[in-house]
């Protein structure tokens, strides 16, 4: 879904904030450019020069699937991004040609789908992503600076205050710090009350390590086993730069792979195929095994506050943090980005280049409606797990039902596949998955 229209002119003697430099941040400074006469991007870490992983991003150590919803629109921003990182060395994978794809208890069919996933490590793809913003010539990233406050007055936010003390006023502020956001503490703070609350507990954990990919290895470039539930673990493995296999371990539900050797390849032996194990037990490592714990699925709910400020919006992680078993949230975050560029056209139009009021509420209620989708996507699975201590909604056992026979009809029906797989990149929506000519074949499954 790309939204944008930005011929108008844009707010005067304006200036936009940032706050955070992942890649929900850096899609959002090239939406915000199209807008506002500077646009700052402040990021806390030291940000490093190489494509690497950082402290504020922990988990970017782990694999990092960019859907192609997420690709198309990160094209929109930066033209030619995706052959720009394939020939830095991101790997594009068919999902169905390329990818061995155990699911819910049997093979997926390979045949060549069309839908890619452009697989590399999430700090390489900040690191281009950081080298596009800075070719914008109004954006700025300043790194080292945290935002500790929010400047408001008269019903809107004007700026942020920084840990040094020093004030930024701005026109516009885009939180985009991820999921330990601390706008909720913030609005309590200048009187706004609590940031309604939605979450689910899945606890996963996450057990990651790189090898080199063996020179014989043939017959698929990425493997993927996940799991028919009530069973809680499933193994990743992909392609990324450097000629290098990230494999990813994950156990639901506190069933999580350990960091010892031994223990990694006993978890891998353990799935319900020996693919993973068999591939990775005699390649050879590149550095120790990392862990991630992610413990619930969590939802800000900003569309539904009775006031909120206005200058200000959430989004990306920071707004909505969804199980990453499901690899949506750095698509979920960019196509968030389009989305503010959209109402950000709209309001120019309205309301003129100096008025900023009623962006929020537009924004916040039009991204809802698109995070609902997202939402339900991910928890359908999370909420058909038996030990979830999070309260199911009324119809997840049907829809559990329906999706399991949705997950066994992709391993003989073609079409089925491309649709599964279409909706899984957020190129069609969720409901398209209702659709009758697949319905129908759900139904009449033997
Ligand atoms: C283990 C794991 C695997 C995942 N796998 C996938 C996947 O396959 N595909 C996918 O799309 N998503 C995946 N995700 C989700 C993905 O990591 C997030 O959805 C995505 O990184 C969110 O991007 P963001 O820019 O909104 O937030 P973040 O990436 O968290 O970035 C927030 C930034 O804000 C900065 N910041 C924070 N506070 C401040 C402050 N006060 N002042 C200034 N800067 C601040 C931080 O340093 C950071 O740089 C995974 C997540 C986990 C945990």
């Amino acid at each position: 879904m790309i939204v944008t229209e930005s011929h108008l002119d844009r707010f005067g003697g304006s200036h936009a904030i940032i706050v955070g430099a992942g890649t929900t941040g850096l899609t959002a400074a090239a939406a915000l450019a199209r807008h506002f006469e500077r646009v700052t991007v402040l990021e806390r870490d030291a940000l490093p020069e190489q494509p690497e992983a950082r402290r504020g991003v922990p988990q970017s150590r782990h694999v990092h699937v960019l859907l192609r919803g997420g690709e198309n629109v990160m094209n929109h921003y930066f033209p030619g991004l995706t052959p720009d990182l394939v020939a830095r060395g991101s790997v594009g994978v068919d999902m169905a040609a390329d990818t061995r794809w155990h699911h819910s208890g049997g093979w997926k069919q390979r045949f060549e789908s069309g839908v890619t996933m452009l697989c590399q490590t999430k700090g390489f793809l900040e690191w281009n992503l950081r080298k596009r913003v800075l070719q914008l010539p109004n954006v700025r990233i300043r790194d080292g600076a945290t935002v500790q406050g929010y400047v408001s007055g008269d019903g809107i936010v004007a700026g942020v205050k920084l840990r040094d003390g020093s004030v930024l006023p701005a026109q516009l502020i885009v939180d985009a710090s991820g999921r330990h956001s601390h706008m909720p503490d913030q609005l309590r703070a200048l009187g706004y009350g609590d940031v309604p609350l939605t979450t689910l507990d899945v606890d996963v954990g996450y057990a990651t390590r790189p090898y080199r990919v063996p020179p014989d290895h043939a017959g698929w470039r990425a493997l993927l086993i996940h799991p028919r539930l009530p069973a809680s673990r499933l193994g990743v493995l992909l392609p990324v730069e450097g000629d290098r296999w990230l494999v990813t371990l994950v156990g639901w539900r506190g069933d999580h792979p350990p960091d010892d050797e031994q223990g990694f390849l006993d978890f891998a032996r353990s799935l319900p195929v020996p693919d993973m194990h068999q591939a990775i037990r005699g390649a050879e490592p590149l550095e120790q095994i990392r862990l991630y714990r992610f413990p619930a699925n969590l939802r800000r709910h900003y569309d539904r506050m009775r006031q909120m400020p206005d200058g200000l919006v959430v989004i990306g992680d920071a707004a909505c943090s969804i199980n990453p078993i499901y690899a949506q949230g750095m698509s979920q975050g960019a196509i968030g980005a389009s989305i503010l560029d959209a109402c950000l056209s709209h309001q120019r139009r309205k309301a003129g280049t100096k008025e900023i009021r009623g962006l929020t509420r537009q924004f916040h209620k039009k991204y809802a409606k698109f995070l609902d989708s997202c939402w339900m996507l991910s928890t359908t699975e999370d909420y058909g797990t038996e030990t979830s201590s999070s309260r199911r909604f009324p119809g997840a056992p049907i829809l559990n039902w329906y999706m399991g026979r949705i997950q066994e009809l992709t391993w003989k029906d073609r079409d089925v596949a491309q649709r599964f797989i279409e909706v899984m990149h957020m190129l069609r929506p969720p409901v398209s998955l209702f659709a009758p000519s697949i319905a129908a074949r759900a139904l009449l499954l033997r």
